[in-house]
Parts: C-alpha cells; structure tokens; sequence
C-alpha cells in the first residue's frame, strides 16, 4: 500500500516538471555551451546549454522534443544542478544512473525529485529516456574540458 501511493506521487512529481518544465528554452548568449543528444528509440531530441562560473554549474537550460520521462528529467536536473560545483554534480548524476537502474545510490547526497525517476527500472526501454538530458550535461563538462 505505501509502496504504490509512492508510485503515485512520483508520477505526480514526474507530470508536474513535464507540464511546467523548469529552465526551458534555450538562450542566445554565447557564454552558453549547447549538446544536441537524441534517442532514436523513442524520437527523444533534446538540446541542453550550460554555463559555467569556474567549476560551478551556474546555470543549465534545455529544449527538445519527446517523451514525458525525457523532458520532465531535463527539468529534474536543471533544478538539482544549477548552483553545484561539477564535482558534486558529477556524483549527483552518478547517483541518478543508479536510481534509474534500481541500483544501489549513495544515499547521503540530497536527490531531490530526481529521486521520483526509481520506477524507471522497471522499464528497462525507458532508461536511455530519463538519462539522455543528464548524458548530454555530462558531454558538455567533457567539451568545456571540465
Ligand atoms: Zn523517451
């Protein structure tokens, strides 16, 4: 019972970021570094811009087309992202591979709604869905040489 009313309100939190998804659009200042990533197994297509202040995510923005888990997570790491040191980031984006495996996470880092993504397991189709925005931030560190 308070296994499924937790699945609801994952799916509460995954529609709520899907409906009004945070930091869409993407910017027009250059200070920005854009990764264009797509899913050809679903049609996800997603562009996510970063922008760097030193070794802190100051800010990250996205834009695309596809499924609800691929755009609701774009929205996911905007908010868990922006303001960390890519270190942290990095572990935070680790620990998100894992709940979306339904693999063991290091439980002392603060998820937030990245954490409402533990059903994806599940569906092991969906997996690349709810990861391609999060690859697509990893790409862009590894460009900026980060
Ligand atoms: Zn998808």
């Amino acid at each position: 019972m308070a296994f499924s009313n937790l699945e609801g309100l994952y799916r509460q939190v995954i529609m709520d970021h899907y409906k009004d998804p945070r930091n869409k659009g993407l910017p027009t200042d250059e200070s920005y570094h854009h990764v264009h990533l797509k899913n050809p197994s679903c049609g996800d297509d997603i562009t996510v811009a970063i922008k760097l202040e030193g070794d802190t995510i100051e800010d990250i923005r996205h834009e695309g087309v596809g499924c609800s888990i691929c755009c609701s997570s774009a929205s996911v790491m905007c908010e868990e992202l922006c303001g960390k040191d890519i270190v942290l980031a990095r572990r935070v984006t680790h620990n998100f591979y894992e709940i979306v495996k339904g693999s063991e996470i290091d439980e002392t880092i603060d998820m937030g709604d990245a954490i409402a993504y533990s059903g994806v397991s599940n569906f092991p189709a969906r997996i690349k869905c709810a990861t391609i925005p999060w690859k697509a931030l990893e790409t862009g560190l590894e460009e900026l040489g980060k």
